[in-house]
């Protein structure tokens, strides 16, 4: 489908209270028990029903009329995400030094990024945490957050980053540690949140290894954590469903402008776009064409629903990627509380509709 030289880029169980009438105890009758049933549940309809009409007639005298969204408008309320805090996440990431896809450096950078999240406040009862076993030597970590379905919506970000032979000590702030601030941030957005309400849905957040080509793009050589990870999915027999997945790559840039991969699945991306219009942020988005070979890739290929968010425009000319010049004073925490913001919001719309926007 899309040849990697195309590509322009380097590539009930609790039953219901059971409120038990004994109507045929202590010798009442079964039809006196129905007469009993049926006066108690007039009775208990006209209660409910004057408190329903008294209700609404109430609201809409206070508030004027109001439409369902609205007034559910609290209930599906995504969480927003503290961009400072996303930064220092991305800070620490950066600290770590270089993260070259199967050197000591990415594993570090996995344990870490595990580590950040069992230290998030409630974490513990919110969610679980793991560093995925390799298969191709890749560190991938996920985070789960258990929601009402099982059904599940990941939100992707690569942790590695280039090798770059000209800068030895490269360690990409834009390209690698914004995506890993934007997930641990959400993950702690999340662990909140799940203190109060049930996620509408399961969310996974997945810190890709070997996203980037230690030589250039092939079958092979980049995108090899993501690759191990849908090949995960594949032999995943539990009946859970991926509905789609939305990554997040190069989102920190201060001039931040996301143009959508062009081989995003476009109602995934149409739905991102709707998204960011209701955030405020729709000057911060548009709808690419260029076809892009990032960690959404495989997914696609694997029939998944994948959009990639990147902000492939670093810098004059795209001066800052690979570069030395890829450093954390680039970058802003606003940029990367807008990306994990609207992919939240992303989720919680998918959710709450029953994924039938896709
Ligand atoms: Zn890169």
């Amino acid at each position: 489908m899309y040849e990697p030289d195309k590509f322009d880029r380097k590539q009930n169980g609790t039953e219901g209270k059971r409120t038990g009438f004994r109507l045929y105890a202590d010798g009442v009758s079964r039809e006196e028990g129905n007469r009993f049933l049926l006066g108690y549940l007039k009775l208990l309809f006209s209660i409910f029903g004057a408190i329903l009409v008294s209700g609404a007639v109430l609201r809409f005298f206070i508030l004027g009329p109001v439409s369902c969204s609205s007034l559910n408008s609290k209930e599906i309320a995504p969480p927003v995400i503290d961009g400072e805090l996303a930064m220092k996440y991305a800070q620490g990431n950066f600290d770590l030094g270089p993260k070259v896809f199967r050197t000591e450096g990415a594993k570090k950078s996995a344990e870490w990024i595990a580590e950040q999240a069992r230290m998030i406040p409630g974490f513990d009862k919110a969610g679980r945490v793991r560093i995925i076993p390799p298969a191709r030597g890749e560190y991938n970590v996920e985070i789960t957050f258990p929601g009402k379905v099982p059904e599940f919506v990941i939100i992707g970000a690569h942790h590695d980053t280039k090798r770059l032979f000209s800068v030895p000590d490269f360690a990409g702030a834009n390209d690698g540690a914004s995506g890993v601030g934007a997930l641990l941030a959400i993950a702690d957005a999340l662990a909140k949140y799940a203190q109060e309400q049930i996620l509408p849905c399961t969310v996974r957040l997945v810190f890709f290894d070997g996203e980037e080509a230690l030589y250039q793009y092939t079958e092979t050589d980049g995108l090899v954590g993501s690759r191990a990870y849908v090949d995960m999915l594949k032999n995943d027999y539990s009946g859970l469903r991926c509905r789609a997945m939305i990554l997040l790559d190069m989102i920190g840039d201060k001039d931040l402008h996301i143009d959508l991969a062009g081989n995003s699945t476009p109602a995934l991306a149409k739905v991102v776009m709707a998204e960011a219009k209701a955030a405020g942020y729709a000057d911060k988005f548009s709808l690419g064409d260029t076809a892009i070979l990032d960690d959404h890739y495989p997914f696609l290929q694997a029939g998944e629903k994948a959009v990639d968010l990147i902000d492939f425009n670093y810098g004059p000319d795209n001066r800052y990627w690979h570069t030395g010049a890829d450093t954390m004073d680039k970058i802003s925490a606003e940029s990367i509380k807008t990306a994990a913001d609207v992919a939240l919001r992303v989720v919680w719309r998918l959710a709450e509709n029953g994924f039938a926007d896709l």
